[in-house]
């Protein structure tokens, strides 16, 4: 009844436009349970109420465009630069000028507009079977094209951000015509058609179905906290120098200020603390992320992964060349 009385309170104060100085509202992709412990902890250290939504981020971007200047979110929360790119791109945020944001997240996680920054990195890397793949045999997500992986690579659908994202940034460095040589080798190697996600790959290759996959590290965490007896390992791959693709492919998630929002203020003091290495460890620790900020050590079981180098390519060419790489995929016969 209280928590009824609470939210139609919230609805007569947002529909007649009252702002709250001391509360900030928050649209997002990203989980309750990921979120609150998180929000709480801003709540005691400010006084300052964070209210939140959550859905997919497909279905907040279309409410933030049907409420236009009438939407009470001063904040949209969600993973994947590809999507925080297409928010931006619909008019939904505005930029957030910020000196303490610039220097806690490095330039190749935030939008080079302001518009959106990365609060948590994963990285997308090979996860390979250790009884049968030594790691001196792996090196770059190109090498994975290569004939003496045929019928012993695993991949998740294309249909799924995660792998749009990496093909992209290899247009970046490669453009579209290397890029989708690289996917048809992809492709020929497959040993089953793609998975639905990340953890089933990975399970076809601890069963000895294939060899090799690529997946989002968090997964990998969590695939291991429960079943530390699969022969699985990380391997990082792209790490030699002078690669025309150096580093690992990373993505974010992130937030950004909303076109609307009531409390711009309040929402940059929000996201400079979520970048600050308070906010960041317990945010990225909760999902076995890495902290975006890079003065923030990751937590000890994602830290035992090894150290590695980021791809350096800025994650908005994720979203700037995702419909090319969809396309790209699809002429590839890569389902
Ligand atoms: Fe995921």
């Amino acid at each position: 009844m209280r928590k009824l009385f609470a939210l139609a309170a919230f609805a007569l104060a947002t529909a007649a436009g009252l702002s709250h100085a001391d509360e900030v509202v928050v649209y997002s992709a990203r989980n309750e349970q990921l979120i609150k412990p998180l929000f709480d902890a801003y709540t005691r250290k400010t006084g300052v109420a964070v209210k939140f939504v959550t859905d997919n981020e497909a279905a907040l971007l279309a409410r933030l465009k049907a409420e236009g200047d009438k939407t009470p979110a001063d904040v949209l929360m969600t993973v994947d630069a590809g999507n925080l790119w297409l928010a931006a791109q619909d008019g939904v945020l505005q930029p957030t000028h910020s000196a303490a944001l610039k220097a806690a997240i490095p330039a190749h996680l935030r939008d080079p507009g302001d518009q959106w920054f990365g609060l948590s990195v994963r990285a997308r890397t090979i996860v390979y079977n250790t009884r049968r793949v030594k790691p001196q045999d792996l090196s770059t997500y190109e090498d994975l094209a290569d004939p003496k992986w045929k019928g012993r690579l695993c991949l998740r659908s294309s249909k799924k951000v995660y792998n749009q994202s990496l093909v992209a940034t290899l247009i970046k460095a490669h453009g579209e015509e290397k890029t989708e040589s690289i996917v048809r080798g992809w492709v020929a190697n497959l040993a089953v058609p793609p998975f639905s996600d990340d953890t089933k790959a990975m399970e076809a290759v601890a069963a000895g179905q294939c060899d090799v996959t690529l997946v989002n590290t968090y997964y990998f965490g969590r695939l291991m906290a429960k079943q530390a007896e699969l022969p699985l390992a990380i391997f990082w791959p792209n790490q030699a120098p002078g690669l025309a693709y150096e580093g690992v492919h990373v993505n974010v998630s992130g937030a950004g200020v909303t076109r609307h929002a009531r409390r711009p203020d309040e929402a940059r003091k929000l996201l400079e603390w979520l970048a600050s290495p308070e906010a960041q460890s317990l945010y990225a620790d909760q999902n076995l992320e890495y902290p975006a900020n890079p003065a923030v050590p990751a937590a000890p079981a994602v830290a035992a992964w090894g150290r590695f180098k980021q791809s350096p390519i800025n994650v908005a060419e994720a979203g700037r060349l995702q419909s090319r790489a969809v396309m790209l995929m699809d002429r590839a016969g890569y389902k």
